[in-house]
């Protein structure tokens, strides 16, 4: 038996205890640092006072969900794992489609690597929209969204609910992202397993800021599950995909566009996946595909309105974002932490958003994520973990760097 493998030039050793890696969709530091500050995560609290260790990461670009989470789970940047969005336009068929099948990936899973050594891992989602991409590979994937429908025969678990003594929430529930937790630790004690994904869902972060309600209730049930997987002698590491801002602002591109007379443009939002409802597709990052002989003209004025940060060519982004330069637009748009990007005012529908206005992500000011281990880390791992580490490097700590 091998007691480590090789996954995308990086090695990993095999979990020598239980270990789960945690996602909270949409954890930006700051709704942490503030159930801390106000007691409410008293697990937390005393993990970290016992040698448990949190700093602050980097997301990759565009701070979204399907390209993080596949930075966690291959451990590169999306220009090796090939998914640089939710969505994005297939230029073969010139259709938009969701960046949401195994066949766009191009890097193989750490669970991938570790069950082919023997291993036994697991995968859970909150929203479906990610289950299959987690399960390349013939990784046991499923997702709270879908727990009724879904089985995992090859573990004996021929029904997912009945492991839950309460009713499946809606997607748009609070407490769906508990449920997947949940989900995940009563697999665990029917059929024990090395290694554990789950990836939460970021509704109630699109719905509130830190101190909301809703935010309170999800960071305390957060905690007592956290308590719950320690209590059953897990290792554990947090981390987001990306973080959330309030965006008061829209720039409606393809509004934009028209007024200086481009009549080439077709804006691409990569934020986009089945569940609009709560950000009505808009964020900080879009792709602007169009003809060559407009992209300058596209680039300039687009670059001269007050709330845009950065407009780069599909070259320049490939690079500064490490980006598949044949998956992105002929330009790459970001814009600031007030500011959304939209195609055209008529496209978006926003009866959806609390009346307290959008809150979404997608761009620089949404990278920040937290990085927190259960346990210390050696070195070099403690140093690197302090400064300059990202979301593809939270499988790397937990499995290679912690003392033991
Ligand atoms: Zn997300």
């Amino acid at each position: 038996m091998t007691d480590a493998v090789v996954c995308n030039g990086r090695e990993y050793r095999l979990p020598t205890q239980p270990t789960v890696v945690l996602t909270i969709d949409g954890g930006d530091p700051r709704y942490i640092d503030d159930a801390l500050s106000r007691g409410l995560m008293p697990t937390l609290q005393a993990m970290l006072g016992n040698g448990g260790v949190y700093a602050r990461g980097r997301g990759c670009m565009p701070s979204l969900t399907n390209p993080n989470n596949m930075c966690i789970v291959t451990g590169v940047a999306p220009s090796l794992h090939g998914i640089p969005g939710n969505h994005y336009l297939d230029p073969d068929s010139g259709e938009e489609v969701q960046l949401s099948d195994p066949r766009f990936l191009r890097a193989q899973t750490i669970h991938e690597a570790l069950q082919k050594a023997g291993a036994r891992v697991l995968m859970v989602t909150a929203k479906d929209k990610l289950r299959r991409l987690l399960g390349t590979g013939s990784v046991p994937s499923i997702s709270a969204e879908r727990a009724d429908e879904l089985s995992l025969p090859e573990l004996g678990i021929p029904d997912l609910t009945g492991l839950i003594r309460r009713p499946k929430p809606g997607i748009y529930d609070w407490d769906l992202s508990p449920y997947a937790m949940e989900l995940a630790l009563a697999i665990h004690k029917k059929a024990p397993r090395d290694l554990i994904y789950v990836s939460l869902t970021d509704y109630v972060q699109h719905t509130q800021p830190p101190g909301g309600e809703l935010a309170d209730c999800f960071f305390r049930r957060f905690d007592e599950l956290l308590k719950d997987y320690l209590d059953e002698g897990f290792d554990v590491a947090i981390t987001a995909d990306h973080g959330m801002n309030a965006k008061p602002k829209v720039i409606y591109l393809e509004d934009v566009l028209s007024t200086v007379g481009v009549a080439s443009a077709r804006v691409v939002l990569p934020i986009t996946d089945p569940y609009v409802v709560h950000h009505g597709a808009l964020g900080s990052f879009a792709w602007l595909h169009l003809a060559a002989s407009e992209v300058e003209r596209a680039r300039e004025a687009i670059a001269a309105l007050d709330g845009i940060e950065d407009v780069y060519t599909r070259e320049e982004a490939a690079v500064l974002f490490e980006h598949p330069a044949d998956r992105i637009g002929d330009l790459s748009i970001t814009a600031d932490a007030q500011t959304a990007l939209g195609k055209s005012a008529a496209k978006h529908d926003l009866s959806g958003l609390t009346p307290s206005g959008l809150r979404s992500h997608g761009g620089r000011h949404e990278q920040l994520v937290p990085l927190i281990l259960s346990r210390p880390l050696r070195e070099p791992y403690r140093g690197r973990h302090r400064a300059g580490a990202s979301t593809a490097d939270i499988h790397d700590f937990i499995l290679n760097g912690i003392d033991s």
